[in-house]
């Protein structure tokens, strides 16, 4: 077992950046104002420029250019991520999730109805 004080793995880094990323859309307003918008469209057309893995990010600006990311509600923001991280649960063989709106809200804000995670 690696040792957790090593320095971040691919796994992860993206384990962490996944986390960041959702979390930020699910508390992403309904209604963003006009310096929600720009302030998320900067931090996520820096990530195919600035994110540490080069073959990551590579394929991130190359899906993001055919699917451009949704900023116009939390709605859309929280599933225009999800289909980015389907992409790459598929490319690498992993399960794809359900981005339904009650489903990403359940993982990234509100935890499961029988409040196992309160
Ligand atoms: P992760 O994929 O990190 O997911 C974390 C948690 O998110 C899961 O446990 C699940 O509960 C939830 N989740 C899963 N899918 C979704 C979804 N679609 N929507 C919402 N929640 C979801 N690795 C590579 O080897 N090659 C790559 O090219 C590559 N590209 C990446 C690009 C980006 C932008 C990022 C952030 C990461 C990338 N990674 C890549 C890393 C990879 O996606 C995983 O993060 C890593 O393999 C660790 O996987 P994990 O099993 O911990 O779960």
């Amino acid at each position: 077992v690696r040792p957790a004080n090593c320095p971040p793995d691919v796994e992860q880094l993206g384990n962490a950046t996944w986390t960041f990323l959702h979390t930020t859309a699910a508390y992403y307003p309904d209604k963003p104002s006009m310096a929600h918008r720009v302030n998320m469209l900067s931090l996520l057309r820096a990530l195919p420029i600035l994110y540490p893995c080069s073959v990551c990010a590579t394929h991130l600006g190359e899906t993001m250019e055919t699917r451009p990311p949704d900023v116009s509600s939390r709605t859309a923001l929280s599933r225009w991520l999800c289909e980015q991280h389907n992409e790459v649960n598929e490319r690498l063989g992993k399960d794809k999730f359900d981005c339904a709106i009650e489903k990403l809200d359940e993982r990234w804000k509100d935890g499961p109805a029988d409040g196992s995670c309160d």
